[in-house]
């Protein structure tokens, strides 16, 4: 399922770009021309970030950007729909795609803060023996 393999790139980028904060939402441009299916990919998304502490219940927005040709001859710029590629103006198929293709992290929202202790606890000396309950409503 191509949608699981993008959903693990995006989880690659996100733990790169935030690899210490959990993530709330995550933007994604996905062009129409990638024939991504949103409900599946968020479905995916679901499997990939249960596994992953700092996504979990993180929310994937997806927004799909049209797929656009420009056509050679006539220079009109078309909405195109799979599988056709041929200019809607003047019917030319000497055409160039000009969006359609993304597939682009574009923000991420993280948690105010941190949630729990840091993953990697590299000096556990650093353990704290007194620590008082606390009793913050989350
Ligand atoms: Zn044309």
């Amino acid at each position: 399922m191509h949608e699981l393999s993008l959903c693990r790139s995006v989880e690659s980028i996100i733990r790169k770009a935030v690899p210490d904060r959990r993530v709330t939402v995550i933007r994604l441009d996905v062009g129409e021309w990638r024939q991504v299916i949103p409900e599946t990919m968020i479905t995916c998304w679901g499997w990939v970030s249960e596994d992953a502490p700092l996504l979990a219940g993180s929310e994937l927005a997806i927004t799909v950007v049209p797929a656009v040709l420009r056509c050679r001859d006539c220079g009109a710029e078309t909405r195109q729909r799979l599988p056709v590629f041929r200019c809607e103006a003047c019917g030319s198929v000497r055409c160039d795609l000009i969006s359609g293709e993304e597939f682009l992290v574009r923000s991420v929202d993280v948690a105010e803060r941190p949630s729990g202790p840091p993953l990697s606890a590299s000096d556990p000396a650093e353990e704290d023996p007194v620590g008082a309950p606390s009793e913050e409503a989350g």
